[in-house]
């Protein structure tokens, strides 16, 4: 079982997108996958057919205010091996509310290492989605995960906040998770017609040479229509060209056994 995040504090880049997609091609191979939404946005929620707007008391936030276990939000989406533990907008205020607790950065990975106990490995997957912010909440992604995957949007300023994200990772690595590894960057929404999309492909592989996954994700109307449907491309549009992408990348990830370390230095 792998617990895999996918974040960048860079808002819009395609990190809900890449969850809600490589979570549905992973469970077309009869992976079993538990997708958790940490961001109050509760994109992924919606992304994936369930409701973000209602008073409920059984998402993520309750499991991390200690009034809920896991295995008591765990809710079932309409796919196929793909359950959800769903976010609204009550997840903001929860820094603000834990912020006498000390040990509040592993109030996740506490609550998921005791799910896991219990039910033993009922998921092959579990993936969070974060927010765009290098808050409470993604410390607390980066603390529970065994690896996390960065999508890289083509375009100005993409690899600048990346040196401030991978110093982040390098900290929380020294001091609270020394196995954290970072599987892959994700390019997203790459327009071939724009020469700065290849610019900063080329300035994201110099730099990061492999780390970088071949498959790059294009920029692709059907998958920006797929989550206001509450489903991922594979299901709103088989035929749709970037379905074969997200197959072959969700394989890179199955198979790619290499994973890195984090870069010391900031980008040049
Ligand atoms: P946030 O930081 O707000 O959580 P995010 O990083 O999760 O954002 P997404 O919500 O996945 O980013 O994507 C941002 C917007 O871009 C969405 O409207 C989404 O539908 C669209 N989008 C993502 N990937 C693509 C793509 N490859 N082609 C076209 N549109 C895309
Ligand atoms: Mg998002």
């Amino acid at each position: 079982m792998q617990i895999i995040s996918v974040i960048n504090q860079k808002g819009g880049v395609g990190k809900t997108t890449t969850v809600i997609n490589l979570a549905a091609g992973l469970s077309h191979q009869d992976k079993k996958i538990l997708v958790i939404d940490l961001d109050p946005q509760g994109n992924a929620t919606t992304g994936l057919g369930l409701s973000n707007t209602d008073n409920s008391t059984d998402t993520i936030y309750d499991v991390l205010n200690g009034t809920k276990e896991i295995s008591e939000v765990i809710k079932k989406t309409e796919f196929e091996n793909l359950d959800m533990i769903s976010s609204n907008v009550d997840l903001s205020g929860l820094e603000v509310e834990t912020a006498d607790d000390g040990n509040r950065a592993f109030i996740l990975k506490l609550k998921l290492t005791a799910y896991l106990k219990d039910s033993g490995s009922l998921y092959d997957y579990i993936l969070i989605d974060c927010p765009p912010s290098l808050s409470l909440l993604t410390v607390m992604a980066l603390v529970s995960s065994h690896s996390l995957v960065v999508p890289l949007q083509t375009e100005f300023f993409a690899l600048e906040g990346l040196t401030q994200l991978m110093k982040t990772i390098e900290r929380i690595k020294v001091s609270l998770n020394p196995d954290l590894k970072i599987r892959g960057i994700l390019l997203t929404m790459y327009d071939k017609r724009n020469k700065l999309s290849s610019q900063v492909e080329k300035e994201a592989r110099d730099y990061f040479n492999d780390k970088v996954y071949s498959t790059v994700i294009p920029r692709n109307v059907r998958l920006s229509e797929a989550p206001s449907h509450g489903m991922p491309v594979l299901i709103y549009d088989k035929s749709c060209r970037v379905v074969d992408l997200i197959l072959v990348l969700q394989m890179n990830l199955l198979i790619k056994k290499q994973l890195w370390g984090v870069l010391h230095n900031g980008l040049k």
